[in-house]
């Protein structure tokens, strides 16, 4: 440790939110089983979250309303509330701000605080943590767990560690105890792709990696592999993010479940085009371009795929970026292999520079047919924005209207 204080970084995380927030308002519900899940009768109807009830008997997160009434018939639904968590998310936001100016979001029900600044003021950071949890449980009616640490990534781990309405310190003196032997893809960030090849070398747990040879994890997970070891060697040293020095925006995508399987190309290409619409129209409003597209696919059994290339120039229009989602598809997907109906998808647009930023259009491109179509979707735009989103639609969204009838933009609390 040199002269600068180390860093108090806290992670705040209500437990079981989005449950416990739904049920607040039924209290006819109380003792029940109950999940909440999109519309039932649209097949939106996976399970996004459940009470402690509803988990006992069975009822997992992901599953379908017909799964999860097997395993327990008397499950009670509830839609979800957007407005609603957002208010709870922004009580709760106001508590921390009390403490420090310095929070940052991660999700709706999880925050970061670096509450390093206000120590002389409202004691050490458990005594911060604890302070918070007793206000979150008498102002909102909630519980939390609290990671303190001095870093973000333990801060996070310790949030997890102890659940619900626990505070645990992560230091530099346990955190090989207390982390290291927990399974890798604990760590934020290690997914289960890089769960399952690092199995393939005999990592299995935090330790391990963290003992690993930095040069070897290098060349087996590139760049996401030096963050990794160095998150689980306590050396992640991500500064707090406050509101004003938020990132620009990174990339902008929108995902929809399928109101029914997906079972053939033309059906993918129906949800697509209405994603490109989406995506196209809101890089145009921030007056971004995309390099890359990104899409994804989810099939009946949750199984994920997703795929990314690089556009031949920066785009903003639905048609290019539709273009490179369907070939992308084209080229990952094998019914015939994959033999399973597809039941969610997302197209993103990724490595996004300002509108403005002409300078890199290639030469081989034909920027007269570009700035015509660029002309015909800006109209488009502004005839939405008046007259509504379902106003002028492209013809083949008429083919299949029980496919296309979404709003992807309103899709996209989760
Ligand atoms: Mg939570």
């Amino acid at each position: 440790m040199g002269t600068e204080a180390e860093s108090v970084i806290l992670h705040v995380d209500m437990n079981n939110f989005f449950a416990t927030v739904s049920c607040m308002m039924h209290p006819e519900l109380a003792g029940k089983p109950v999940a909440v899940c999109g519309d039932i009768e649209k097949r939106h109807g996976i399970i996004l979250a459940k009470n402690n009830l509803a988990k006992q008997r069975g009822v997992k997160t992901g599953s379908t309303i017909g799964e999860a009434r097997f395993f327990c018939p008397d499950l009670q639904f509830l839609p979800p509330d957007g407005a609603l968590y957002m208010e709870y998310s922004r009580r709760a936001r106001d508590i921390y701000c009390g403490y420090t100016d310095r929070v940052e979001s991660f999700g709706i029900d999880e925050c970061w605080l670096d509450v390093t600044g206000s120590l002389r003021l409202f004691g050490d950071g458990v005594t911060i943590a604890d302070d918070i949890r007793r206000r979150i449980r008498e102002e909102l009616g909630l519980t939390a767990s609290v990671g303190v640490s001095y870093n973000k990534i333990f801060a996070k781990m310790g949030s997890d560690y102890r659940k619900p309405d626990a505070t645990t310190l992560i230091t530099r003196d346990n955190f090989r105890e207390l982390l290291w032997p927990l399974p890798v893809d604990d760590l934020l960030f290690a997914g289960r792709a890089t769960k399952k090849q690092l199995h393939l070398y005999g990592i299995n747990t935090i330790g391990d990696l963290a003992r690993a040879d930095f040069a070897q994890i290098v060349s087996l997970l590139g760049k996401c592999g030096a963050g990794l070891w160095q998150f689980a060697n306590g050396l992640d040293r991500t500064p707090v993010r406050t509101e004003d020095s938020a990132p620009p925006i990174k990339s902008i995508g929108n995902g929809t479940t399928a109101p029914r399987d997906l079972v053939s190309d033309e059906d993918v290409f129906i949800t697509m085009r209405v994603l490109s619409d989406s995506v196209g129209a809101r890089l145009r409003a921030a007056r971004l371009r995309c390099r890359t597209v990104q899409i994804e696919i989810r099939d009946k059994h949750l199984s994920m795929l997703s795929r990314q290339c690089r556009v031949p120039y920066p785009t903003n229009l639905a048609g290019e970026i539709l273009d490179a989602a369907f070939s992308l598809f084209r080229a990952s997907y094998c019914w015939d292999m994959h033999n399973t109906p597809i039941r969610s998808l997302s197209v993103r647009a990724a490595n996004l520079e300002p509108e403005d930023d002409g300078a890199q259009l290639s030469l081989d491109f034909d920027i007269g047919r570009h700035l015509r179509t660029e002309a015909l979707e800006r109209t488009m735009d502004g005839l939405r924005g008046r007259y509504g989103d379902r106003c002028i639609r492209s013809a083949v969204l008429y083919s299949d209207p029980s496919l296309s009838d979404f709003t992807p933009r309103t899709e996209q609390c989760f």
